[in-house]
Formats: C-alpha cells, structure tokens, sequence
C-alpha cells in the first residue's frame, strides 16, 4: 500500500497554539470596539443559499463569477460557503424583521470566509474576516463612524502607519451616465487592456479600475474621475464624510480610481491599507462602503446601509512580523505547581482544581516525574513562585513554597496554601 501523506489544502492554513494570542488580542479589539460603538454580535451560518451570494455580492464580480466554493446538496439545493458576510448578514436582517427594530441596527461579526484564489502571502482560501454593519440609516456620520471604527481596530492593535483611501462611485442617479464616459474612455484604448478587462469593458466597465494587471493601471492613469460626475446627492454626501473625516483628524487620502470589488457599493467606498517600507505588503486591511440598494435587492424594504469587512489574518501576519506584542501578561506564569512521588501528584490533581476555583492562575506540568526538570521548566517560564509538593509534604499535609527571585523557602499548612496564594498575587 502506497501511504499518502496528509496535509491540509492549498491556501488553507492551521492557526497554531502559539499564534492564537494574536487572534485573542484581535478579537478583544474589536469587541472593545464594537460595545464602546453599540454593535451587537450576530453569527450567520458558513453555508448559505448560493443565491444569497449570486445577487448579492454579485454575478459579475470575481468572488462569484470565480472564487466561490458552492455544491449541490444531496437534497439538490445549490449552497456556497460564505465568501463574505454582508449578504448573509443582510439576509438575516430581512429575515427576522429587524426592519421593525429601532434603526440603525448595528451588527458585528468575524470568523472564517472562503474563496478559491491563487493562495498567496495574505491571500487564503480559508481566512478569517471582521464585518461591521449598519441598517437602517443614510446619514454620513454613519460612514465616518465605520471608517473611524475600522481606523480604532487598528490603532488599538498597535498599527501606527495606516493610511485610509476614500471615493465616491454615485449610485443609480449618476453611475450609469458615467460608465457610458468610462467605456467611451476604454473603448478607444481596449488593445491596451488585459483580456479580462476587454470583457468587463461590456459588462462593468468600472470594474477595470479595480484590476491589478500592470497594462491596465498604465491605461486607468488618465481615465476620467467619477468625483467629476456625480449627482448633486451623492456629491453633497460625499463632502460631508469628508468633513466627519476632516473632524475626527482621520489620515485619509482621495483615491479617485478606487472602485472596489463588489457589486453592490453606492456613494462612499474606502480602504484601509498599511504603508509598508519593506515592501512586503499584505495589501488591503479593511475595505468598505455603503450600500443602499443591497436589502432591497435581497427582497427587503429600501434600507439605506453601510459596513466594513476586514482580513484578520493579514491584521495578525503583520502584527507578527512587527512583534506587535500581543498581549501576554494574562499568560504570564507566576505560581508553578511542583510535585514528587506519586501520592504527591495526586493530592496536586486535586490542589490544582482548588486553585481553579480560586480563579488563581497556576501552571502544573503533572506529566513530568523529576523535580528538578520541572524547576527548570518554573524557570524557563519565569514563574515567581514554586509550590513544591513531594512525599513529605504529602504525608504530613504540607507543601513547601519557594520564592524564586530570592531562594526563600517556608513551609505552608495544605489547607492554607490557596488563601495565602491569593493574597501574594494580588500585592
Ligand atoms: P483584495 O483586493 O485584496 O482581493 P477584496 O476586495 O477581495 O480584497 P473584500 O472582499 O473587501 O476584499 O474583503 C475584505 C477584506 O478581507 C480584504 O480587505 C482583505 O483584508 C480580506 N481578504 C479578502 N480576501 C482574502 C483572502 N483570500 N485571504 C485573506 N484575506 C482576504
Ligand atoms: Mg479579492
């Protein structure tokens, strides 16, 4: 028999226990955040109708003309894994009549996408992604608090060269008027394009702008700008976001060419982007924008909106490589629990389970039979503290503590070992 050795999927990777604190630290952000904001979680299910996805990120897009994971069930109904949250999330709102809440309804979320692209640095087939949503009200305060959100994740997780990329890309007023200029402008060059773009020349001539082949963005340069050609609305929209931009000091540049890749975007679009000086960029951090016409297009009522989705694992590839030190005092070993002889160490199971109670933090290593191998662990661990309990102790109920800074050692009754604990680690 041949063996075949098993690995995980291309573009799928494993997040190991020693990488978890990154995401820890992640996760308290955004929680941070999003309570501060008055978001509520919501969680909708990896598996949706494709449908869901078909019109709501859109047919025309890559996720879902390319990307998508969808199978038929046994049952015969066609499913995808989510590539996104927005859709789903939405569909969820139409669902269970949020509409009757007080407007807006704010939500956040975040766990694993899918996508089928060329695994890349920053680029997964499973990734993990943030989502901040807003339902329900066409203010643009409502954009500047996304952006400023998305902004404070980031600020809060240690990133100091973040740099944020606004447009405008209208809505049904103005767009059409100005594809027509666009395709005008694209037609007269389409050698120049690369083949994919030749066919969104047809079909979505905005989508050009988006794309990332060397030729196109040499052909893009001198296109004409949207923010010259909006209607009367969505320009006054858009002055006024930048105004709530200008006030909270945000550092934001106007990219007049930034379109985005998903279909449903009206008015503002951003992208929040790390300036890297080694030129090992992740690309985008956190995208977004508003979406007006989306509920409506999944089958709700006119529900203006606006959201954020953001690529955690590039937010932690970067803290990584930046040794953003996550967070590592909750981890930090003070008390170790040492134990000699096999009477000792089953009294220890037991101690261990009191200092739980306790919510004392104690680190035990009960596989481990010699003492001074487990000293030598205390120590590699930093532990300010080791209890040590061995057949003596054992036998006449007793453990020995030692003070690892100073070498002090005394002698505690078993029955006061989790009291007198408790009162060392809090001075
Ligand atoms: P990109 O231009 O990098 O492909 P996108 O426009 O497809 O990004 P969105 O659909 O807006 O991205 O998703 C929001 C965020 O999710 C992105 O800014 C990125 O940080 C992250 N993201 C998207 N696709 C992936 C992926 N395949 N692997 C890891 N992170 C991803
Ligand atoms: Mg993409």
């Amino acid at each position: 028999m041949s063996k075949i050795k098993l690995q995980s999927l291309a573009g799928m990777h494993d997040i190991l226990p020693q990488d978890q604190v990154y995401f820890k630290k992640f996760n308290k952000s955004i929680e941070g955040v999003s309570h501060y904001y008055g978001f509520n979680r919501i969680d909708v299910p990896v598996l949706e109708q494709a449908e869901v996805f078909i019109k709501g990120t859109g047919q025309g897009t890559d996720i879902v003309e390319k990307e998508m994971y969808s199978f038929r069930t046994k049952g015969g109904d066609l499913v995808s894994l989510r590539p996104e949250f927005t859709p789903g999330i939405v569909r969820s709102y139409i669902e269970h009549g949020m509409y009757n809440l007080p407007q807006p309804v704010k939500l956040w979320t975040s766990g694993p996408c899918f996508r089928h692209e060329r695994p890349q640095a920053g680029r997964y087939r499973q990734f993990t992604q943030f989502s901040l949503e807003v339902l329900g009200d066409k203010s643009p305060s409502i954009d500047g608090q996304i952006i400023q959100m998305s902004f404070d994740i980031l600020k809060d997780l240690g990133f100091k060269d973040i740099s944020i990329e606004v447009n405008s890309i209208g809505d049904q007023e103005c767009r059409p008027y100005f594809k027509k200029i666009l395709t005008g402008y694209f037609r007269s060059r389409k050698s120049s394009l690369c083949s994919d773009c030749q066919r969104r020349l047809k079909e979505n001539p905005l989508r050009i702008l988006d794309c990332k082949e060397e030729k196109c963005q040499r052909v893009k340069a001198g296109a004409p700008q949207i923010i010259d050609h909006l209607c009367e609305a969505c320009h006054a929209h858009f002055k006024q976001v930048l105004e709530f931009l200008d006030e909270l000091e945000l550092p934001y540049a106007l990219n007049p060419y930034l379109v985005r890749g998903l279909d449903y975007y009206t008015k503002t679009v951003f992208e929040i982007v790390e300036k890297s000086e080694n030129g090992q960029s992740q690309g985008t951090l956190v995208g977004g924008g508003r979406y007006d016409n989306l509920v409506k297009l999944l089958g709700g009522r006119d529900t203006p909106a606006c959201g954020a989705a953001g690529g955690v694992d590039r937010i932690v590839n970067i803290m990584k490589t930046r040794e953003l030190k996550a967070d590592k005092k909750q981890e930090k070993t003070e008390i170790f629990l040492a134990q000699l002889g096999q009477s000792a160490k089953r009294k220890s199971l037991k101690l261990f389970e009191q200092f739980r109670a306790a919510k004392i933090p104690v680190t035990e290593s009960f596989s481990k039979d010699s003492l001074r191998s487990q000293l030598n662990t205390a120590n590699k661990m930093g532990a300010k503290w080791v209890l040590i309990f061995g057949q003596k102790e054992a036998l006449e109920n007793f453990i020995t503590l030692r003070d690892m800074e100073t070498g002090v050692q005394k002698e505690i009754p078993l029955d006061k070992v989790v009291e007198e604990m408790k009162a060392k680690i809090k001075n």
